[in-house]
């Protein structure tokens, strides 16, 4: 009785609490501006799928182009720092001169569509293309103003009130050749139509000892330093925002060598610094290269995790519909992702339904604790898949832990408060109390290191109570 008496009078006020919020949450529920007014408050715990560039405004680059004057291409839109004699200088423009004759605004809105969805208009380009098109306009400017970049990602975090922001940072790259002899060259060739897997690992692990060699090293030690230098110089994490960053390797590469050099370096880098907490896959998953080799990326990532099994890693997998791809591209790609390239966390999973073996894929999710990171708006606007075509609810219905993220807000116009609207909005069987475990688990299935990991979970726990505490203070 005296533990019962002493559990009410330590949790029974928080208890009480939670259900008034759990009620003013059941109010607001089909009112979105009310739902953005109490998401927009509420401490968020991380965005773990999260691309650099992509999440980056265009107005944002705009500003720095025009800023620094740079050259506008007036047929093709491409910006470029200098042109040389080779380029049609009569199809070339500084911005600033363009403002001088009156002429940026027009170029203004036409560099905002190419960079990003505003104003999308569907008969000119499907939406997959809009979307990944974009990211060719904007490469250059993301990679000069990486400062101004990143400054605006962790400023709009902390807006936001997100804790930790797990961002797809940039690929590295080993370009030097390594000596591998031509008849082990010649066993790799084979490598990438097969499906031995035995001899796949046997192979790439005789490749290794000729690849580990001083231009890889130097190709990550160049990295590590540009990486580590980048954050302290911005002073990117503070007492109440932390990031780390995941690097990767693009799916759509037309030459296996160079993606097998590329998630070496990949890995090679992770295990070197604490600032890079895992790798990553990315680009479309429906271009031709991707679909045709994904067995041997797979492989690759598989030969890895048992070269640096500290590394993390998280997958792009699924991120397909039927209509976009042939069905029996929809059957293996999360399963293969798990089995074979030892993926700890999925992005997307869209395509789960059609999982030849599903329900033991989500029982083996769930059991597994592997997380899958569910991008609302991106799925939307990318792959059209919304309201009950969204696996969403067969993946909670499974216990499979759940994170919610944002992909691509720059692009895609959006923000990490709206997807907590969109899952509310969209999605009643999430209660106020799912939608908090959806929030703590972006901490709890991190890359963080277990300390920070702990301090952030404590910290992000206290935060949602003081936030409950408010938003009842604000209902009365
Ligand atoms: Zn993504």
């Amino acid at each position: 009785m005296r533990k019962i008496i002493l559990w009410i009078l330590t949790f029974g006020p928080f208890w009480v609490e939670a259900q008034s919020v759990q009620d003013h949450f059941e109010k607001i529920r089909n009112n979105n501006a009310m739902l953005t007014a109490f998401f927009a408050q509420m401490p968020k715990g991380a965005d773990l799928h999260h691309h650099y560039s992509g999440s980056v405004y265009a107005e944002t680059y705009f500003e720095e182009a025009l800023k620094n004057n740079l050259f506008l291409n007036r047929e093709t839109l491409e910006i470029k720092d200098t042109i040389s004699s080779k380029d049609n200088q009569i199809i070339y423009s500084r911005l600033k001169d363009l403002e001088s004759k009156g002429e940026l605004d027009k170029y203004r809105e036409q560099l905002m569509q190419k960079w990003s969805v505003w104003h999308y208009n569907p008969q000119q380009m499907a939406p997959e293309e809009r979307f990944f098109n974009s990211f060719f306009g904007f490469s250059t400017l993301a990679k000069k103003f990486y400062a101004t970049g990143l400054n605006e990602i962790r400023d709009r975090a902390k807006n936001e009130k997100c804790k930790y922001i797990e961002c797809m940072f940039s690929a590295v790259r080993c370009n030097t050749p390594s000596k591998t002899p031509q008849t082990l060259l010649d066993s790799m060739a084979l490598c990438f139509d097969s499906k031995d897997m035995k001899f796949v690992q046997h192979t790439l692990g005789r490749y290794w000892k000729y690849r580990n060699d001083s231009a890889l090293k130097l190709a990550v030690n160049s990295y590590v330093s540009e990486i580590e230098t980048m954050h302290k110089d911005l002073n990117i994490d503070d007492s109440i925002f932390t990031m780390r960053y995941q690097t990767y390797v693009v799916r759509t590469l037309n030459d296996p060598l160079s993606f097998t050099d590329n998630v070496l370096t990949c890995f090679s880098s992770a295990a070197k610094s604490p600032l890079i907490v895992g790798v990553n896959i990315l680009a479309p998953e429906h271009d031709p290269n991707a679909l045709k080799n994904y067995n041997y990326h797979m492989q690759v990532f598989n030969f890895c995790h048992k070269l640096f099994p500290e590394v993390s890693i998280s997958l792009h997998a699924g991120e397909l519909t039927l209509g976009l791809v042939k069905p029996e591209e929809l059957n293996f790609h999360i399963t293969d992702a798990i089995n074979i390239g030892s993926a700890k966390r999925i992005g997307h999973g869209v395509d789960v339904a059609h999982e030849t073996n599903r329900f033991e894929l989500l029982n083996q999710m769930s059991e597994q604790n592997i997380a899958v990171e569910i991008n609302l708006s991106s799925n939307e606007f990318i792959l059209g898949v919304k309201g009950s075509d969204h696996p969403i609810g067969l993946y909670s219905n499974f216990g499979v832990p759940i994170v919610l993220s944002s992909d691509d807000a720059g692009v895609l116009r959006t923000n990490l408060t709206h997807q907590y609207v969109l899952l509310a909005s969209r999605y009643p069987q999430f209660s106020y109390d799912d939608i908090k475990e959806i929030n703590l688990n972006g901490i709890r299935y991190s890359f963080l290191e277990d300390d920070s990991k702990k301090r952030l979970l404590q910290e992000l726990e206290s935060e949602i109570r003081e936030f409950e505490i408010r938003i009842l203070n604000q209902t009365k």
